[in-house]
């Protein structure tokens, strides 16, 4: 499956209307040609690791 390189969420959408088209997430709005391939521990792995950074942030 595909997942969004930076909070691992499955909801993106691939917007086709530029030279190379480009994907969206809709969950935390990255915008991008890069995606990752990912099976179901790693999109884990990475919504972890992007809920992590949130509560840094937050401190
Ligand atoms: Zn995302």
């Amino acid at each position: 499956m595909q997942v969004c390189p930076v909070c691992g969420s499955m909801e993106l959408y691939y917007e086709a209307g530029g030279v190379e088209g480009l994907y969206h997430c809709k969950n935390c709005g990255y915008i991008g040609s890069f995606i990752v391939e990912a099976n179901e521990e790693m999109a884990r792995l990475i919504r972890e690791e992007y809920e992590n950074k949130g509560r840094n942030t937050a401190l």
